[in-house]
């Protein structure tokens, strides 16, 4: 989020200080481990309207965004195939239910599609015959996350060399440290705009982590060109297809603010699903196993706090971070040049001065 905003800024003639805790790799943010998975419809099923309207936005806006950047991103809208096993078919009904009722409220989403054996085949090969019932949601995306850092790093880097803006690595900031910004009224330059996820938990006493754990696998057995996610009661899991044949499977979602190392059951779940969906998991090599929190609010969705006139906090992603990102971020921008949002408005976004 804080990488999108800077480079949006930039791009509007502002000067920038970009401080970051760690260093230029990412290392402290969710926004590495994700599988940037761009799926409105899907997470319908566990999210609130207004998500699945970022979302939506959000799908329009990623080729836009992406287009400015020097550095190639990895982004596709070829939908997700969703498969079951035999006896989880009620389970699957009941997913299906949800994302009827969710397109009966914004019919301008393309609805899920019954898929059988030949039309699965058509889309995926290799998931049949193991499968053979499943859905299509055909407007679907994904990107790649960690090309996508890379390249807004390279953007942020030029920017420097161009003396618009001055990098911070290694330099966790703490909000006090911008007093004139986040008195009430102040007109005073700059403006301050936190975008530090879980950083902000000591000033945002709602924030909580939701764990998340995560194998990034290469599997040079397995061709599958979208994501596929495989219903399941226990075990949901998805499996998104990155370039030259890396697959991130995950992810386990554990109310706890635990960033110690994944454990044994959550990769023999993660490992176990993978391996029911495609047996070319069997030869795969672990390249990544890794865990990281989802910055996540109360209510579960994302919110613009404005403290001040000059002070914006942007937080509550949750898992949705790549999914509404670039509509959270143009909600932002027309609050910085108007003081006011209509698009917020219009999405839902919670744009909140406690
Ligand atoms: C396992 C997993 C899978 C996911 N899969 C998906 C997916 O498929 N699709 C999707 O849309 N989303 C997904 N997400 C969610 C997504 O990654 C997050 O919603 C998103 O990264 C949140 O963005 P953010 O910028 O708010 O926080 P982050 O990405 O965490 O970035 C916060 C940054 O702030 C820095 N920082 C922290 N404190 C300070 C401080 N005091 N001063 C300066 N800098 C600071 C951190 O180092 C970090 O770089 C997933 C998340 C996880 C964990």
């Amino acid at each position: 989020m804080g990488r999108l905003m800077a480079l949006s800024l930039i791009e509007r003639g502002h000067k920038i200080d970009l401080y970051e805790a760690q260093g230029p790799q990412g290392e402290g943010a969710a926004a590495k481990v994700a599988a940037a998975m761009l799926a409105p419809l899907a997470e319908s099923a566990i999210t609130e309207l207004n998500v699945v309207k970022m979302g939506q936005y959000s799908l329009k806006r990623w080729p836009q965004i992406i287009e400015k950047l020097h550095h190639p991103v990895f982004f596709q809208q070829e939908g997700t195939v969703i498969v079951w096993h035999r006896s989880d078919a009620p389970e699957a009904r009941r997913f299906q239910g949800l994302m009827q009722k969710t397109h009966a409220l914004l019919p301008s989403l393309s609805p899920a599609q019954m898929l059988d054996s030949t039309a699965i085949e058509a889309l995926e090969r290799e998931l049949v015959p193991k499968f053979n019932a499943g859905l299509y949601l055909p407007l679907e995306g994904q990107l790649d996350n960690r090309e996508l850092l890379t390249a807004m790093l390279d953007e942020l880097k030029s920017a420097e060399s161009r003396g618009q803006l001055t990098l911070h690595w290694h330099s966790p900031q703490d909000l006090s440290r911008f007093q004139s910004a986040i008195e009430p009224h102040s007109n005073q330059d700059p403006w301050v705009i936190d975008c530090t996820g879980m950083g902000a938990k000591t000033h945002w006493s709602q924030l909580r982590g939701v764990r998340g754990e995560v194998l990034r696998l290469h599997a040079p057995d397995v061709h599958l060109s979208r994501p596929v996610r495989l219903i399941h009661p226990k075990y949901p899991i998805y499996i998104a297809p990155k370039e030259n044949q890396i697959f991130v499977v995950g992810a386990t979602e554990v109310e706890s603010e635990d960033r110690s190392e994944v454990s044994v059951r959550s990769s023999l779940e993660l490992m176990s699903a993978a391996y029911s969906v495609h047996p070319g998991f069997a030869e795969a090599r672990v390249l990544e196993i890794n865990t990281q929190l989802r910055p996540t609010l109360a209510d579960n969705l994302p919110q613009i706090q404005v403290n001040s006139s000059k002070l914006i906090k942007i937080n509550g992603l949750y898992r949705h971070g790549f999914l509404i990102s670039p509509a959270v971020l143009d909600c932002a921008l027309e609050w910085i040049d108007h003081q006011s949002t209509d698009l917020a408005h219009e999405l839902g976004l919670n744009v909140n001065r406690p």
